[in-house]
C-alpha cells in the first residue's frame, strides 16, 4: 500500500514544490516507487520534473473530472526516476468545475485507489490555499507534510493549517494527521531561525523532522533545468539534505498507522 502525503502551506513561496520534487527524487534514489500529483495550476512541480505543461495531452484535471484515468494521465520524469501527474492552467478551472458534482472533494482520493499497489510513495504538491483542490488532496492523504521557514511568523499561519486539517480528520478522512515539519531554506548563521527553530522543536517535539534543508542556491537553480536539485547537482549541500530527508521518511513511513 503506497503511503500518500500532501505537501502543504498555504503559504506562497514556502518551499512546497522544491520538497515535493527533490524529495521524490531522493525517494527514487533509494529505490522507492513514487508518484507527484502536481495540484497547483501554477504547475510548478510539472515543470520542475522536466515535463512541459502546455504539451500534456492530459493531466490532473482530467483525473478530477473523471475524463481519463490516473494510468492515461501520468508522465515519466526521466531524470527524477518517478511518475508525475502533471497540472497546468486549465486546473484552475476545477475549482469551480467540481462544485456541483458528486464526491466533488473525493475524486483525486478515488482515482488514486486504482493505482495504489504501484508505488510506495504517493506525493501530493498542494497549491498555497485550503481550497477544493487542497481538501482533495487531503482527502486522499494519510498525512501532511508541512515545509516551513524559520521566520517570525511562521507559527501564526501554521495555526490555519492545523485547524485545517484537524476539520478534514473530524468529518472527512480520519487517518490525516500530520506527518511532520520540515524546516527549509534554513541559515543557521541567523539568530532569529534558531530561536523560531527552537520554539517549533518546544511546541511540536518529534512532529518536527530531524532532517533540515538548508538555503542553497542550486535548488533554486535546477527547475530552470527542468531537474530536481537531486539529480541537477547531486553532491550540493541541498541535494544531499533531501536525500537524507527521504531516507528519514522511509524510516518513519512505517510506523505510520
Ligand atoms: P512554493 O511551492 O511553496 O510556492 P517553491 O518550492 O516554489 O515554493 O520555492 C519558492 C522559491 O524558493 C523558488 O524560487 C525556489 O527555487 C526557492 N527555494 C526553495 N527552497 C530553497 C532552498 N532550500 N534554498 C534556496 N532556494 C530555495
Ligand atoms: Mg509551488
Amino acid at each position: 500500500m503506497a503511503k500518500v502525503f500532501c505537501i502543504a502551506n498555504q503559504k506562497g513561496g514556502v518551499g512546497k514544490t522544491t520538497t515535493t520534487v527533490n524529495l521524490a527524487a531522493g525517494l527514487a534514489k533509494v529505490d522507492q516507487r513514487v508518484l507527484v500529483v502536481d495540484l497547483d495550476p501554477q504547475g510548478n512541480a510539472t515543470m520542475g520534473s522536466g515535463i512541459d505543461k502546455r504539451a500534456m495531452a492530459q493531466s490532473v484535471y482530467d483525473v478530477l473530472l473523471e475524463s481519463a484515468s490516473v494510468a492515461e494521465a501520468r508522465a515519466r520524469s526521466e531524470s527524477g526516476r518517478y511518475d508525475v501527474l502533471g497540472a497546468n492552467r486549465e486546473l484552475a478551472g476545477a475549482e469551480v468545475e467540481l462544485v456541483p458534482l458528486p464526491h466533488r472533494h473525493e475524486r483525486l482520493s478515488r482515482a488514486l485507489q486504482v493505482v495504489d499497489a504501484e508505488y510506495d510513495f504517493v506525493l501530493i504538491d498542494c497549491p498555497p490555499s485550503l481550497s477544493m483542490l487542497t481538501l482533495n488532496g487531503l482527502c486522499s492523504a494519510h498525512g501532511v507534510i508541512v515545509p516551513m521557514q524559520c521566520e517570525y511568523f511562521a507559527l501564526e499561519g501554521l495555526s490555519d493549517l492545523v485547524n485545517t486539517i484537524k476539520q478534514v480528520h473530524a468529518n472527512l478522512n480520519r487517518q490525516l494527521q500530520i506527518i511532520g515539519l520540515l524546516r527549509v531554506m534554513f541559515d543557521p548563521r541567523i539568530t532569529l531561525q534558531q530561536q523560531v527553530s527552537d520554539q517549533l522543536k518546544a511546541h511540536f517535539g518529534d512532529k518536527v523532522f530531524d532532517s533540515v534543508i538548508p538555503r542553497n542556491v542550486r535548488l533554486a537553480e535546477a527547475p530552470s533545468y527542468g531537474q530536481p536539485g537531486v539529480v541537477f547537482d547531486p553532491s550540493s549541500r541541498g541535494a544531499q539534505a533531501y536525500v537524507a530527508f527521504a531516507q528519514e521518511l522511509v524510516r518513519r513511513a512505517p510506523q505510520l498507522r
